[in-house]
């Protein structure tokens, strides 16, 4: 499976070392969700809205890099609605 350059569909983050990878209920790697989104074979926000989570990253972005937090919402605005678990 080739899995470089992949982000996780659900909130963007970029999915490089396994460890970043979400877990199958089987134990094996999910190649297309986090670890954070995604344990044991489900979200582990599973009621969240698109828009909630935007929120939700643009905090993380924030407080994890120096961006402000319109770009950050800028940004997650325009990838998240992209993403495999938000489209329609
Ligand atoms: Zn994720």
């Amino acid at each position: 499976m080739e899995t470089k350059g992949t982000i996780c569909q659900s909130c963007g983050m970029p999915l490089q070392k396994d460890e970043d990878f979400g877990m199958n209920e089987d134990g094996s790697k999910n190649g297309e969700y986090c670890h954070f989104c995604f344990k044991d074979g489900e979200f582990t926000d599973p009621d969240i809205t698109m828009e909630q989570k935007i929120e939700k990253i643009v905090k993380i972005a924030v407080s994890r890099t120096n961006m402000s937090e319109a770009r950050a919402r800028e940004m997650a605005n325009n990838i998240i609605p992209e993403l495999k678990r938000w489209r329609k």
